[in-house]
């Protein structure tokens, strides 16, 4: 099987702390694949390297099995990859429903003049109501909770039509009640044919959703495998550990 994002032999240095170092592995198509490790293992570094926001100093991204490597943000999501952010990097002054459009690669100016297309405020009316966010798409995202951010972040990436995302600390900081609602979200795109990447500190959450898991410390991977033999590596426990 051609593996959907190749990463090969990526690193990035910040002075003389090696964030990420020579990483290389894979994401398979259809699978909701975790990268998890301790404080400091340089996952959100990793992130940034995929998706266009830091340049690597060596090393190589395919994404479909294209070259990527360097390709800016806005390329990637045109293309089909697409991320989240720890926190939430929505639109605070605009609607839910204005987010999801600007997502939908609308400027401010045909925002404001109406001017979309009826398949596209099809597909916002349609998010709205998967998401059950229709009673507050006329609200400022400003005004939403903490997990409604993040919520409405994910739906607005899914305004790109992507095949790949990657999804950082999407249960971070919010209620148990929001971790399942984005747990059912995660399940109901993976089954339509997403794949995912997700950084996660929540045990749980990475263990029952995600295989595989790709285990990151000090900058490369030290394990990738089945959620049910993450606790048990000794690599992997010394890693947490710190022994
Ligand atoms: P993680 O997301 O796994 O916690 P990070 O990628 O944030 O790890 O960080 C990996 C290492 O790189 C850490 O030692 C961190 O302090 C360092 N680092 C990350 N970003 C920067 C930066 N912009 N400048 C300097 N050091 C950084």
């Amino acid at each position: 099987m051609t593996a959907l994002l190749e990463v090969d032999g990526l690193a990035k240095s910040f002075g003389s702390v090696h964030a990420v170092d020579s990483a290389s592995f894979e994401v398979q198509p259809n699978t909701i694949t975790a990268l998890i490790g301790p404080n400091g293992s340089g996952k959100t570094t990793l992130f940034n390297l995929i998706t266009g926001y830091l340049p690597p100093d060596q090393g190589q991204v395919r994404f479909q099995g294209r070259d990527i490597t360097g390709s800016s943000s806005g390329r990637l999501y045109r293309r089909g990859l697409s991320r989240t952010f720890q926190q939430a990097r929505i639109f605070p002054q605009l609607t839910v429903q204005e987010n999801l459009t600007v997502a939908a690669g609308y400027s401010w100016q045909q925002l404001f003049g109406r001017r979309m297309s009826r398949a596209d405020r099809e597909r916002v009316g349609s998010l709205l109501e998967e998401f059950r966010m229709g009673h507050v798409a006329d609200l400022f995202a400003s005004e939403l909770s903490y997990g409604q951010r993040k919520l409405l972040e994910f739906a607005a990436v899914l305004m790109s039509s992507p095949s790949l995302i990657l999804l950082d600390e999407p249960t971070a900081g919010v209620n148990p009640v929001m971790i399942e609602t984005m747990e059912h979200h995660i399940r109901e795109r993976h089954a339509a044919g997403i794949t995912f990447l997700i950084v996660e500190h929540d045990m749980n959450f990475v263990m029952r959703l995600c295989d595989p898991v790709i285990v990151l410390d000090q900058g490369r991977e030290i394990f990738v495998g089945p959620p049910s033999q993450v606790q048990t590596n000794p690599l992997v426990l010394d890693a947490y550990l710190g022994s």
